[in-house]
């Protein structure tokens, strides 16, 4: 069986373990996608309200720039 290292504790363990058996992750190498797919979804909300604000703040300013 080969052994991986466990993301979080860095022990040893089963790429078949279901969860580490040292820190007790459910599913340890799923922890970075699922990781990954959290950080995704701040991003994309961070850019948005970003664009939206950008959008709302500095869309009359512009228009007004421009006259
Ligand atoms: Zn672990």
């Amino acid at each position: 069986m080969p052994l991986l290292a466990c993301p979080l504790c860095e022990k040893e363990i089963s790429k078949r373990a279901h969860s580490c058996p040292n820190c007790g992750e459910p599913d340890p190498f799923r922890y970075y996608s699922r990781k990954s797919w959290v950080e995704r979804i701040i991003w994309t909300v961070v850019i948005a309200i970003i664009v939206i604000y950008s959008w709302v703040e500095l869309l009359p300013m512009a228009i007004e720039a421009l006259r």
